[in-house]
């Protein structure tokens, strides 16, 4: 892939310095301060030999939109710094990023270990879909790396988990995964979509591949789908020249890739801001007589409170709760907000809140929640950037 805008920075430099700078060089731009939006959809070639140089991999240079746009490359290359891997990939989505990882990195016959808690989507391609192509995934508590020793097999070729989970926000050891991970000779994935790298870095606690629904914190705005995957070149060469150049074609837009470069110059703000809020209102919301439960790893409360704080640089602007009322309280709480949005997605400027169960997961039946661990009742807040008080205000009244 043609490299003529990178622009390397040192890492000693800060992360908000390299998520404004890193892999975008103006001056090889007529000095234009954003990167161009390159919308193409193919590459001329200087002639018929330097075309099939560059397909065979011999020449450096874009050949077709699906594979490669310059504008992502820039989004590709600061994706990768962030995390700390050697290379991205863009794709339109985050279930874009799982299918291609899943389809070009397993067969048939090969199992996967998740944890037990997973996004609602994740989870129907896992439990209801790989098996119809032959792919086992055996569901336990990664919480507890015990779990994840009783379900390795011989089979067992990836392990994948999020941390914090989505819905309910259970914390896994990243470090203490991973080392098991490897002794069984499989590979380790992070879905790192609610903390983002600013918060956390698998790939420096050992994991192998990171995905991300790039939708959420890394654009930050609501306004477009789009996903990632972070890894070695050769992951995601693999990935790129395989997943999705012929298996899913799940490409991302040049004009969503830029949209993301500049959601991420405001990324550490963002979260600085959607973190804060959140850990005041986690505490207002536990403290309040009609809640039965308040899940945020920065809570005293939570079970992985201590390893979150090691793991995590602040404890990101998601929260879970469950009300004494139940789901029939949870849905008269989301009916009587006036500030907060009701509304499924997460990570943006505005407070979204939603019912998991009947919402995002209910791609689990009753029985599968049940077995999985998540109840009807729990509702689930994306704590945006507006004032403080007005959401405490909100959510407080509307109890
Ligand atoms: C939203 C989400 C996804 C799926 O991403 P899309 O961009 O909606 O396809 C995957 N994982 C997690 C944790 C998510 O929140």
């Amino acid at each position: 892939m043609s490299d003529l805008s990178n622009r390397h920075l040192p890492n000693s430099l800060g992360f908000a310095t390299r998520a404004i700078h890193h892999g975008y060089d103006p001056q090889a731009h007529l000095g234009s301060l954003n990167p161009p939006v390159f919308l193409t959809s193919t590459y001329a070639f200087d002639s018929a030999a330097e075309g099939a140089a560059r397909f065979a991999g011999e020449a450096e240079g874009f050949i077709y939109g699906r594979v490669g746009n310059p504008t992502v490359a820039v989004l590709e290359r600061r994706l990768a710094e962030l995390e700390g891997g050697e290379a991205a990939l863009a794709t339109s989505s985050g279930v874009g990023a799982l299918t291609a990882l899943v389809w070009t990195l397993l067969a048939s016959g090969d199992e996967i270990v998740a944890d037990q808690m997973l996004y609602g989507c994740t989870f129907g391609l896992f439990e209801h879909h790989l098996p119809r192509f032959g792919i086992r995934v055996r569901f336990a508590d990664l919480t507890d790396p015990a779990g994840l020793e009783a379900a390795l097999s011989p089979a067992t070729r990836m392990v994948f988990t999020e941390t914090p989970s989505n819905p309910n926000m259970r914390v896994v050891d990243i470090a203490a995964i991973a080392a098991i991970t490897r002794r069984a000779g499989a590979l380790f994935v992070v879905d790192n979509t609610y903390c983002t790298p600013y918060l956390q870095r698998p790939l420096e606690l050992g994991a192998d591949i990171v995905t991300h629904s790039a939708t959420k914190y890394l654009g930050g705005h609501g306004d477009l789908l789009a996903g990632a995957v972070v890894a070695s070149q050769e992951i995601i060469d693999r990935l790129r020249f395989t997943g999705i150049k012929e298996l899913n074609g799940a490409c991302i837009s040049a004009f969503d890739a830029f949209l993301i470069l500049r959601g991420l110059k405001t990324l550490t703000l963002r979260m600085d801001r959607h973190s804060a809020t959140a850990a005041k209102l986690a505490r207002d919301l536990e403290a309040h007589p009609a809640v039965a439960a308040v899940y945020y790893p920065g809570l005293d409360s939570h079970p992985q409170h201590a390893l979150a704080q090691r793991q995590m640089r602040q404890m990101g602007g998601m929260i879970a709760l469950e009300l004494k009322g139940g789901l029939p309280a949870g849905r008269a709480l989301m009916d009587n907000v006036k500030i907060a949005t009701r509304a499924v997605s997460l990570g943006d400027a505005e407070t979204l809140i939603q019912h998991p169960a009947s919402m995002t997961h209910a791609t689990y039946d009753p029985d599968e929640r049940a077995r999985h661990g998540f109840t009807d009742g729990l509702i689930r807040i994306s704590v945006g950037l507006e004032d403080y008080e007005d959401l405490r205000g909100d959510l407080l009244g509307a109890l």
